[in-house]
Formats: C-alpha cells, sequence, structure tokens
C-alpha cells in the first residue's frame, strides 16, 4: 500500500511550484495531525490486524481519528500545566503572595527578586505557561474545524461515488 502522507517536511506541500499561502495552512496541517496521523502509521504497519478491526487505512490520515488523538495528546499536556498556573493564582488570590521559584519563602506576587534569597523571579516561564495554553486551545479548535471539514469532505466523495457507480 502506498503511504500518502508526507513524513518529511516539504515548504511547497500542494507541489504548486512554488511556497504560498496555501503551503502555509497545509505546513500547519501537516504539523497538527502529525502525533495522531503516526499513531495511525504504526498501526497500520506494527498491527495490521487491530488497525483493520477499525477499519484504519492510510485515508485515514488527517481524519477525525488523528484529530481525536492530538486532542487526548493537548489535553495530557495541559492538565498539569492548568494545575501549576491555578495553584499560583489560587495564592495570588489568597494572600496576595507568591512562592520564591527558589527557597519558596512567601514573596510579594510582583517581585522581580526575592527578598530572602536574592533570586531573579521568572516571570517569562509564567507568562509562556499561559501563552502555552492559549495555543493549545487554539490547536484544539483547529483540530475540531478540520476534522469534521474533512469528514465531510469524505462524505461527499463516497457519495459522489456512489452515484457514479449507479450512473454506470
Ligand atoms: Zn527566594
Amino acid at each position: 500500500m502506498s503511504d500518502p502522507r508526507e513524513w518529511g517536511f516539504v515548504a511547497d506541500m500542494n507541489c504548486s511550484g512554488s511556497t504560498t499561502i496555501s503551503d502555509v495552512w497545509l505546513w500547519f496541517k501537516w504539523l497538527c495531525f502529525y502525533p495522531g496521523d503516526y499513531l495511525l502509521y504504526y498501526l497500520i504497519h506494527s498491527r495490521p490486524e487491530f488497525a483493520a478491526f477499525l477499519e484504519i487505512t492510510c485515508n485515514n490520515y488527517g481524519g477525525v481519528f488523528s484529530g481525536i488523538v492530538v486532542f487526548v495528546i493537548i489535553m495530557a499536556i495541559r492538565y498539569p500545566i492548568d494545575r501549576y498556573t491555578n495553584y499560583h493564582k489560587k495564592q495570588i488570590t489568597e494572600n496576595q503572595n507568591v512562592d520564591c521559584y527558589y527557597c519558596k519563602e512567601k514573596i510579594k506576587q510582583n517581585a522581580k527578586i526575592c527578598f530572602h534569597c536574592g533570586h531573579y523571579q521568572k516571570k517569562r516561564i509564567q507568562w509562556f505557561n499561559q501563552y502555552i495554553n492559549h495555543v493549545a486551545t487554539f490547536i484544539s479548535i483547529f483540530l475540531l474545524v478540520v476534522a469534521y471539514w474533512q469528514y465531510n469532505e469524505a462524505k461527499k466523495e463516497r457519495e459522489d461515488a456512489k452515484k457514479a457507480l449507479e450512473h454506470a
């Protein structure tokens, strides 16, 4: 069976001869579905009976199944980050103080340097934690939209094929 997915990164994904905005969209899709598609690839090649049972073929790349897999992975990554940021938020609302990243002594939430140990507080890490959450939400929504769109496309194709068969 030929493998329709491009596993290595190619700038000109739609083979139009040049890199355009359509390729950027395809890059994003290529990246987002990578883990899900890779799991499908693994099932198809290493557990063919199981893949056959689930009716998984190469045609499922970038589809609903891949979308769900990636969605679960994102949720699994988000959970500890959420817990971490919630813990800090709770601390801030409770007593306007946070723990120092290094010595764990109480310091003012906006403090740049710890009053006890003199360490710089890494505000960037806190910012990054929140930022990554927005990215995760965005990718989750994107995956749902693409998966739904692909599902409709596949449905349309099946219907077209059925019509063609009836006409023949
Ligand atoms: Zn400290």
